[in-house]
């Protein structure tokens, strides 16, 4: 399967291996988000509590942080009543999964963060796409990053450092991770792994937003309108020539589900938290295709929990694979 990239409303997919997958809505217990001040607290800075080989089988993730969660809503679009209750249940359900799933210290805040910003829907989605059309941008390794990414990423940065008290920049917030979901971003889904100076930072928009609040009926679920947006010539929305979307609208429908996007929702936070790899991108995966994970196809949330993943004879689930894997990369989609 060719590897993911959701990233400017769009995905790149080229031909797609698997086809969207419809799971059942199933509400998990209603289990409190983890406290990290309380047991969960990290025994040191690096975000993680665990040392290396400190219980035997357990991964260590050496730079996990925990993340806290930002909901920026606009002008146009304000938060319809009841959303932060919705949003707050959708967010306890990813948090529950990640802890049943993973068995090690990956951990999120038991808070959301609202702010709403001095724009419009039009205003954002702007930003995200550019001046288009326009030609597609690359990153060193010949990679196409489709948006970009960075001035969004700085424009919500520097927003919230302007006018709330949460500055990425300053330097003083090093054992965080920050996702933002923001209005008007559209189907745009990236992280970025945390620095020394600032936290990891990931952004998820409507695609997130409409599923998890059009899924709960508070208003009409548009996210099929952003997501897996590549024409036939594998273009994306912005770029010169754009045909328009490939893939069916039936079938974009089906990777916005409210579960496809708590997937998205987890994956990019994982971006922002540990830096995990895309597992299908490894070698070993290249030929027979990575097993079903969160960190490739996230759309197929929730997973099996019993699929393990042969890595030199040891036989390991796919997440802990993935925070095992050698190669890492800066910057992913
Ligand atoms: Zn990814």
């Amino acid at each position: 399967m060719l590897p993911l990239l959701v990233i400017g409303g769009v995905a790149v997919l080229g031909f797609l291996a698997n086809a969207a997958k419809v799971s059942a809505d199933v509400d998990p217990p209603e289990e409190k988000v983890p406290d990290p001040e309380g047991k969960d607290k990290p025994k040191n800075g690096n975000g993680n509590g665990q040392e290396p080989g400190e219980i035997p089988g357990i991964p260590y993730v050496g730079n996990a942080r925990v993340l806290r969660v930002f909901v920026l809503d606009t002008l146009d679009k304000p938060l319809p009543n009841g959303a932060k209750d919705i949003i707050e249940k959708n967010y306890r359900e990813a948090v529950y999964w990640v802890n049943r799933e993973m068995h090690f210290g990956i951990r999120y805040y038991p808070y959301v963060q609202y702010f709403s910003l001095p724009y419009t829907t039009a205003d954002i989605r702007n930003v995200v796409l550019g001046p288009h059309p326009r030609p597609p941008e690359y990153d060193g390794q010949g990679n196409k990053i489709p948006t970009n990414s960075w001035l969004f990423f700085h424009f919500i940065t520097d927003w919230m450092k302007e006018n709330t008290q949460w500055d990425a920049w300053g330097g003083g917030v090093i054992d965080e991770s920050w996702l933002f979901m923001v209005r008007g971003a559209g189907g745009f889904a990236g992280g970025t792994d945390p620095q020394p100076n600032r936290p990891g930072l990931a952004i998820v928009g409507d695609a997130v937003l409409s599923a998890w609040l059009g899924d709960a009926g508070l208003e009409v679920n548009d996210a099929y309108k952003y997501v897996f947006l590549g024409d036939v010539d594998g273009r994306e929305e912005w770029e010169i020539g754009y045909k328009g979307p490939q893939m069916s609208e039936y079938h974009r429908r089906g990777y916005t589900t409210r579960n496809a996007q708590i997937g998205s929702f987890i994956h990019e936070g994982f971006h922002a938290m540990f830096t995990p790899y895309h597992l299908g991108d490894l070698p070993e995966f290249k030929e027979t295709g990575a097993p079903s994970n969160i960190m490739d196809n996230w759309w197929d949330y929730p997973f099996p929990a019993n699929k393990r993943v042969n890595r030199g004879g040891v036989y390991e689930e796919p997440v802990h694979a993935i925070v095992r894997a050698d190669a890492r990369e800066s910057f992913f989609v």
